[in-house]
């Protein structure tokens, strides 16, 4: 028979005080409610709660992946080193790859995503265009060494993946899965609690050619995005939009020098000339990823975007005040006219159409307006190099831009050919034909997914779980478990709950009411059912919502099976079908 949960024998040792090291709410919330705990920088400890939540994450994506027809299985997270060289990323993949060496000194690394051990698994045993299209999945625990891990669940080293790999035969199958892939995803989401969007990503590290990201919104989000009221929403890092640039100020007919001693900032630049950062012009010097000196040239209001740069410039970095001084150029004053020789000059391509720039003169202290691509300078090419912001223009309907940060949860990528064809993996067409296969990868972040319900589901007194991944959906509060009144009625509802398949805490502690309350609202069960002294004389307890923070008297009689009612109607509904703005 059923048991309800007590308390006093829960593992979930919760904090009075905020952890320090926690910025986020989610981290921070998870910590106090004795949900997770750190073992080491970006690898957590999951406690029975969070385990719960996780495992309920789990089942409704096992559920969405299944409805597809995906198959779930497992690969191995130790991978043998052979396969990254066969693809290429032994080198590409960078330090974020967790290597390690077996006692014969052979190389492996710990699964940071699986694309070729998947694709090296059925690579001699998926030979024919009849058993396709295959899709695969696993849940499994992955391994990145991140560079700055933080953020509790959000950015670990070691985190929990949901996994998925499809085989095609054309481009239109590959589409077809990728479409349902990509409503299954958004029904997790939903299914999940989260308000999440679709937006358009970057292929980054996996490459192909057809990615969307889903981003959970959440003002601490570390990815940005801009959306349009037509539809259109994109990740900035992969958003190409249309920039609105003013001209700089207006000189007729030749470039002028401007003596601007000291003012070597966009902002001071901007208000030294009275106008807006947009009619400035921002110049970047990096070093490519093949070591040559560039100077790239951005509207002043924009910020060069890290991953854009690295499509453009491979591997590069930012020149410091040395490289700058050993290649000839001034801090604070660089810009298109009269470069070192060997110096490339290239701009974004949203100052293409601009006519008179305020640039840097490439001289301590001075400016040059009106300066004139073609006339006075020559860029070697234009490229997409900004990160995108409030206010750009929409490709699709030329509307001004909505900025919004988020959490991206998951992913869907169309990968082509990339690894079927680096790993020799390939199917016999009608025609007998040998052609690699067309594969598509999904991915999603559970363990990230917790941490970004929490993220959009908690008040300043904890948090406040949707009913599909609590880790229990009532709690009841006996306010004094001495009483021989309160105790024998707050167990038999306890009881009766549980009967019905309801998942039920008791907090069977003594302890005071307000101690109890307290951590009723910081482990937000969505349902508390509140049993007092004066309440049971008279017939009643207090049933209250957690999100919405109502209270209601209910019968004594009535009240199992009135929770287990407005539980399975909880369950069943998904929040917020789609996000509104
Ligand atoms: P990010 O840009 O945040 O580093 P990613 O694009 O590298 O993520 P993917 O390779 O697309 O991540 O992995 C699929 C999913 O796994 C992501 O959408 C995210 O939810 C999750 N994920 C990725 N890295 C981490 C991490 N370090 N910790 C927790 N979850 C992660
Ligand atoms: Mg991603």
């Amino acid at each position: 028979m059923e048991k309800y949960q007590r308390m006093s024998r829960l593992y979930a040792p919760t904090l009075k005080e905020d952890p320090s090291e926690a910025e986020l709410a989610s981290h921070r919330l998870l910590l106090r409610a004795g949900m997770i705990r750190k073992c080491a920088s970006g690898v957590y400890s999951y406690l029975p709660l969070a385990w719960r939540s996780l495992r309920k994450i789990e089942r409704i994506v096992r559920e969405e992946m299944d409805a597809t027809g995906a198959q779930e299985m497992l690969l191995p997270i130790l991978t043998p080193g052979e396969l990254w060289h066969e693809s290429g990323r032994w080198d590409a993949y960078g330090p974020e790859l967790m290597r390690i060496k077996d006692r014969h000194e052979r190389e492996f690394c710990l699964g940071p995503t699986h694309e070729e051990t998947v694709t090296d698994l059925v690579r001699n045993e998926l030979r024919s265009y009849k058993q396709l299209p295959v899709t695969l999945y696993q849940i499994q625990t992955k391994f990145r060494d991140e560079m700055r891990p933080r953020f509790g669940l959000m950015r670990g080293r070691e985190f929990i993946m949901k996994d998925g790999y499809s085989f095609n035969a054309d481009q239109a199958s590959l589409q077809e899965t990728y479409d349902a892939m990509k409503a299954a995803y958004a029904r997790i989401c939903e299914r999940c609690g989260l308000k999440a969007l679709p937006v358009v990503a970057d292929v980054g590290q996996i490459g192909g050619d057809s990615s969307v990201e889903f981003m959970a919104l959440a003002d601490a989000g570390e990815a940005g995005l801009v959306w349009c009221d037509c539809g259109f929403a994109a990740d900035v890092e992969a958003a190409r939009v249309t920039l609105r640039v003013p001209e700089g100020p207006e000189d007729d007919s030749s470039p002028k020098r401007v003596a601007t001693p000291n003012i070597g900032t966009i902002e001071d630049v901007s208000a030294f000339f009275g106008i807006d950062p947009s009619a400035t012009r921002k110049a970047m010097a990096l070093v490519d990823g093949d070591g040559r000196p560039v100077v790239a040239v951005i509207p002043g209001d924009h910020d060069l975007n890290e991953v854009k740069a690295e499509h453009a410039f491979g591997a590069y970095h930012l020149m410091g005040d040395d490289e700058l001084l050993a290649y000839g150029l001034v801090k604070g004053f660089i810009g298109p006219i009269g470069l070192p020789d060997g110096v490339r000059l290239v701009a974004d391509v949203s100052l293409e159409a601009s006519q008179s720039w305020l640039v840097g003169a490439n001289d301590d202290g001075w400016h040059v307006v009106g300066a004139k691509p073609g006339r006075d300078f020559e860029i070697g090419e234009w490229l997409d190099l900004v990160t995108a912001r409030e206010g750009d223009l929409c490709p699709v309907c030329g509307k001004p831009l909505h900025a919004a940060r988020g959490i991206e949860v998951s992913q869907v990528f169309q990968l082509g050919t990339k690894y079927s064809e680096a790993l020799g993996a390939t199917f016999a067409d009608e025609n007998g034909v040998e052609r690699p296969f067309l594969m598509g990868c999904y991915g999603i972040g559970v363990s990230r997914t917790l941490a970004a319900v929490v993220e959009q589901h908690n008040d300043e007194h904890g948090i406040s779980w949707p009913v599909s991944v609590a880790p229990y959906e009532v709690e009841v509060i006996p306010l004094d478990v001495g009483d021989d009144l309160v105790w024998p009625v707050a167990k038999k509802i306890a009881e009766g709950l549980a009967q019905a398949g309801v998942e039920v805490v008791v907090d069977d502690r003594k302890e005071r009411p307000g101690v109890k309350f307290n951590d009723a609202d910081l482990m937000g069960f969505p349902y508390q059912v509140v049993v007092g002294k004066r309440g049971v004389k008279g017939g009643v307890c207090e049933v209250k919502d957690r999100a919405a923070g109502t209270r209601t008297e209910v019968p004594i009689d009535s009240v199992v099976e009135g929770m287990s009612a407005t539980v399975s109607a909880a369950r069943a509904e998904a929040v917020d079908e789609t996000p509104s703005f």
